[in-house]
């Protein structure tokens, strides 16, 4: 095992990708199997030392950054140990892209990795992670089949799925814990918002997703699908968002059943990624769309096109086209982030998903502060799944007050909509008051009692989901 305590070596994990600052750690671990996590893990107890676990480090709000104690990394966990037909183990620090490379060469794929590939298999695991195929396939959540543990009271616990099961007073009972699921139950739409809870839940449900505030995941078996078909890319440049839902709803009708991608960009969005595409078309907003490649589709596309006058619409069917326009989508992200980096502006960035019935009401919402805010925003994302990025970037104090009002009233609204605060990129520590607005008081006193159970004296990941002086005033 190797232990970094020199704090120029320690700078790198003190980061994630959210503008999340402050942290600070004493020791890093990077341990190489569970008999030295556990060991660890033993002694933070024994000696009362805090605990942060470090994966790929992409997370975007600050669940990794550790704000006491020491740090463990799981970055030398990363074997792949078990790959055939449709299972795969994974050591919790397999880099996502390197999986995707092995599912590759068997002829499997794992569908529900994030647009960012450096993030570990057991990050994903821990948040829920979803990306460009979960319009079709889905949240992490359901690839996980097994998960290995170490608990934050230091105990090796393996949860297959389909064994451990809440009962009718949401009693989920094993050998090795009795835990009571939270009260709550939570949306049936794309969420990765505090624990998972349903009635009659698996309590490998109540793992996947806590973000790392019951203990260390060291491997996850996961379910790898068959090799997709042939397929290819279009990006429809439309003349404005006048259409937009009237486009959504007539693709969502005629075309699901080929569909495997279908994402929007609005045109300040579009805005980011003219160095790299110059020729987007002025004054348009897009829709992005991945299909089954058949010429018949083809064509059907190629009408809808006409029918809404698209400004212009790029295909990428061959491999060169094709890997283009995954760029296009890819980028966009990236030079947002480097763009306002660099003039030191940081975003405000809403991760909300209502059910589909609602969507258009949110979608209105959100315009209304475009247009009268005065604040850059830009809008994009997984619209398939009813659920868009709204940005915002404050440039000075008036506007960044302005933009946090704006945050809670969207919040407010998405609540009231039937919706979540976080579709996708979870609550790290930096979205705690938005939880509380989703499941009050009494849905974050579960939470903390469920985390009571797995690490009774609060030593995982602290500030992670609540702050950790709510856990301890309930002791
Ligand atoms: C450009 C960009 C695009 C992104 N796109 C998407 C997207 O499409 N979809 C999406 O869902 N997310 C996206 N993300 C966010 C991020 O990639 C995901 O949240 C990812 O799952 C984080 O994985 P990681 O290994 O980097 O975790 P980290 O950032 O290291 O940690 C994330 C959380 O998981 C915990 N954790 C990590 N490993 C373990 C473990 N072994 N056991 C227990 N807890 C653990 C950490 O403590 C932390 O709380 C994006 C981020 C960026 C920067």
């Amino acid at each position: 095992m190797i232990i970094k305590e020199n704090q120029d070596e320690i700078l790198g994990y003190l980061e994630d990708s959210s503008n999340f600052s402050g942290g600070h750690c004493d020791k890093v671990y990077i341990p190489e199997n569970e008999k030295e996590i556990v060991e660890i893990i033993q002694m933070c107890n024994s000696k009362n030392i805090p605990l942060t676990i470090s994966g790929g480090g992409t997370g975007t709000v600050g669940g990794r950054i550790p704000t006491e104690g020491s740090v463990i990394s799981l970055e030398k966990m990363n074997r792949i140990t078990d790959i055939r037909n449709d299972t795969a183990i994974c050591e919790a620090g397999v880099i996502i892209n390197q999986f995707l490379s092995e599912s590759e060469k068997i002829g499997r794929f794992y569908p529900p990795f994030p647009t960012e590939r450096n993030a570990f298999i057991g990050g994903n695991a821990s948040t829920n992670a979803s990306g460009e195929y979960s319009f079709r396939f889905g949240a992490t959540r359901r690839y996980v089949r097994k998960i290995r543990m170490i608990t934050g009271s230091g105990k090796l616990i393996e949860v297959p799925r389909g064994r451990y099961f809440a009962d009718d007073r949401g009693i989920i009972k094993t050998d090795f814990i009795e835990v009571k699921r939270p009260s709550y139950t939570t949306p049936k739409i794309k969420c990765s918002a505090g624990y998972f809870s349903t009635p009659g839940m698996d309590l490998i449900d109540l793992i996947i997703g806590s973000e790392g505030t019951l203990g260390v995941i060291t491997s996850v078996e996961v379910m790898l699908v068959e090799k997709l078909p042939d397929r290819f890319i279009m990006i429809f440049f439309l003349p404005s968002e006048e259409r937009m839902f009237e486009f959504l709803y007539d693709v969502k009708k005629n075309f699901i059943r080929d569909l495997y991608t279908l994402e929007f960009f609005d045109e300040s969005s579009l805005f980011f990624l003219q160095s790299d595409f110059p020729e987007i078309p002025g004054n348009s907003c897009a829709f992005y769309m991945e299909s089954v490649n058949t010429t018949e589709l083809m064509e059907k596309w190629l009408e809808l096109s006409e029918r809404y006058q698209a400004k212009d619409v790029w295909v990428g069917s061959d491999p060169k086209n094709y890997q283009r326009l995954i760029d296009f989508r890819h980028r966009l992200p990236e030079n947002i982030n480097s763009y306002f980096r660099k003039l030191k502006i940081t975003k405000i960035s809403l991760d909300i998903a209502v059910p589909e019935e609602n969507f258009r009401e949110l979608v209105a919402f959100y315009r209304r502060f475009s247009s009268q805010s005065g604040i850059r925003t830009v809008l994009f994302g997984h619209i398939g799944e009813n659920h868009l990025h709204f940005n915002l970037f404050p440039v000075d104090e008036r506007e960044k007050n302005l933009a946090r009002q704006i945050y809670i009233s969207c919040v407010e609204k998405a609540l009231s909509l039937g919706g979540t605060i976080s579709a996708e990129h979870g609550i790290g520590k930096i979205k705690y008051p938005y939880l509380r607005m989703m499941y009050g008081d009494s849905g974050i006193d579960d939470m903390i009692n469920v985390k009571k159970t797995f690490d009774p004296r609060g030593l995982m990941n602290r500030n992670n989901l609540f702050p950790f002086e709510l856990f301890f005033r309930k002791m």
